[in-house]
């Protein structure tokens, strides 16, 4: 299991303890649904989740 930033949602290895996207610690093994943005100014759920670089992303997380 993997961990979410609660923070940009950015889905990281479960030993990291700082996201490696935007440096908070704030992050959760409990989320929900995963996306591969590899668009980002193409893609609607992008947008909604204002995500500005491609990557692993996680839906919602807890
Ligand atoms: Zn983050």
């Amino acid at each position: 299991m993997s961990k979410a930033c609660r923070v940009c949602h950015s889905i990281t290895e479960k030993t990291a303890s700082i996201c490696p996207n935007c440096k908070t610690q704030d992050l959760s093994s409990e989320y929900t649904g995963e996306i591969f943005i590899l668009d980002p100014e193409d893609s609607e759920v992008a947008k909604k989740m204002k995500i500005s670089k491609k990557g692993h992303y996680a839906l919602r997380v807890r």
